[in-house]
């Protein structure tokens, strides 16, 4: 049996001497000690100190039902006793997957009506690489194989996922682009606050759109197999593209044969107030990525989703060379089902869209029109941004030694709400089951804390 008694000494004892973590400086963490996350409830997470702490991210952007739901918890006993593994490799399938399958068909947008299940974002992103390819070759234009991405775009890890992706640290990691893979292209991405300034956000979005025209017209629309976005980029920064963005994104990638493949891993399952990123922004895409909010992170689960166009050639095509161990794993299938009933029976697309999405963007906005370091309030639903400036007025950012976000994060943590301090913007993407009551509490925190940083770096 795991001991869960220890002290958080030996916990931080153990991590640091065993333990690699994702996306972090192991040194400076080992010098520093990790906070050791216990337990936690609704929308709380719990410390080895005993702290409660909000969590404004969700886990990381996943845990959209909020924590401790007994459905999904007893969906997965119960699965795990019945089944607990079976592939579907060799002309079997087990009912949660078929299950799952179907009920994705009714909650996805119009006409995606087939789904290939994977592990993670990563693994799901890497399935559209190789499925797009393969579509392309099946109808007789093998050449079309490159992907065109943005800059600062979040798609995943494995090596396709980090080279669909816009990081380029990422690319760098193993010397200069030593992790970007060929046949992978990036365009600039529609970050109006930051990068357009100089134009209205409606002429800028639609600049930012035609470079991919153009990066067509350089690689050969003859060897372009796809165009890959995130309705709104997450990681990066909760970066919500101008009105004029996708629409004009949809008309190139129409206009050139090209597979328009939408990233929904953050944005699916209720998040932007609608079931899907493609409603919120009238998007319609090829293919689809999801993951995170599809088993609320209770249980590593995704589904690479295909309109019926693409699934009709694919199934003309033969044989599909691609899966893994645990496509549709039995239990992650099972909690998805009961992730996503409990979505539907809690009304949690509808309350984010009218109730709690408007209330936590309203009181973003109010700390934008208030606050001396906040330039803009940005987001939908319950997905937003605050642009932490030096200057309101030509939207300057901080630099160097004065890092507003991170002072910021760091305030946050030791003041019990998690909140994400990304480039110099603040991160959130609470529980979708977050009431007004804790979005109060959410906002008064980030308010307090926002006074500290501005006191540290001498703006008030
Ligand atoms: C998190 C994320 C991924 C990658 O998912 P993993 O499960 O971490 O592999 C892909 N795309 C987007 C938009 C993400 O936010």
């Amino acid at each position: 049996m795991l001991n869960y008694n220890r002290t958080t000494e030996q916990w931080q004892e153990f991590d640091r001497d065993h333990h690699i973590h994702p996306f972090t400086d192991p040194d400076a963490l080992g010098k520093k000690g990790t906070r050791v996350i216990t337990k936690a409830e609704g929308s709380y997470i719990y410390d080895s100190e005993g702290h409660k702490i909000l969590d404004g991210m969700a886990g990381l952007w996943c845990v959209n039902v909020g924590y401790g739901r007994k459905e999904l918890i007893e969906a997965a006993e119960r699965q795990i006793r019945e089944l607990p593994y079976y592939n579907s490799f060799f002309q079997t399938a087990h009912p949660p997957q078929i299950e799952l399958s179907r009920l994705l068909s009714e909650v996805t947008p119009e006409g995606f009506n087939h789904f290939f299940f994977a592990g993670s974002g990563s693994e799901a992103n890497d399935t559209n690489v190789r499925l797009a390819r393969h579509y392309w070759d099946i109808k007789g234009k093998p050449s079309k194989r490159t992907f065109i991405s943005r800059r600062n775009a979040y798609h995943g890890s494995t090596l396709a996922a980090t080279s669909l992706g816009g990081m380029g640290y990422m690319h760098n990691m193993g010397g200069d682009n030593g992790s970007l893979l060929p046949g992978f292209e990036h365009i600039e991405q529609p970050f109006w606050y930051l990068e357009g300034k100089d134009m209205t956000p409606e002429e800028f979005g639609l600049a930012r759109a035609r470079e991919l025209e153009d990066k067509i017209l350089e690689v050969g629309a003859d060897n372009v197999a796809a165009f890959i976005g995130e309705p709104i980029q997450g990681a990066g920064g909760v970066i919500v593209p101008p009105s004029t963005y996708w629409p004009e994104i949809q008309r190139i990638c129409k206009k050139y044969e090209i597979l328009l493949v939408v990233d929904e891993v953050i944005t699916g399952f209720g998040r932007t107030g609608n079931w899907f990123g493609q409603e919120t922004f009238a998007i319609d895409g090829d293919m689809m990525t999801m993951a995170k909010g599809l088993s609320s992170g209770y249980i590593p689960a995704s589904a690479v989703g295909l309109k019926d166009e693409v699934f009709e050639v694919l199934n003309s095509g033969g044989d599909i060379n691609h899966g893994y161990t645990y496509s549709g794993h039995p239990v992650a299938s099972a909690v998805a089902i009961a992730n996503i009933n409990y979505i539907k029976d809690h009304q949690l697309v509808e309350k984010v869209r009218e109730e709690t999405g408007p209330y936590l963007q309203a009181g973003l906005q109010n700390l934008a029109d208030t606050h001396p370091l906040v330039g803009e309030a940005r987001g939908r639903g319950l997905m937003a941004a605050l642009q932490l400036v030096k200057d309101k007025e030509t939207h300057e950012i901080f630099t160097g030694d004065q890092d507003a976000a991170g002072t910021c994060r760091d305030y946050c943590f030791n003041n019990d709400l998690i909140m994400r301090g990304t480039d110099q913007s603040m991160i959130m993407s609470p529980p979708l089951t977050i009431t007004t009551s804790e979005i109060d509490e959410l906002l008064d925190k980030a308010k307090l804390c926002l006074d500290l940083t501005a006191r540290d770096l001498g703006v008030i």
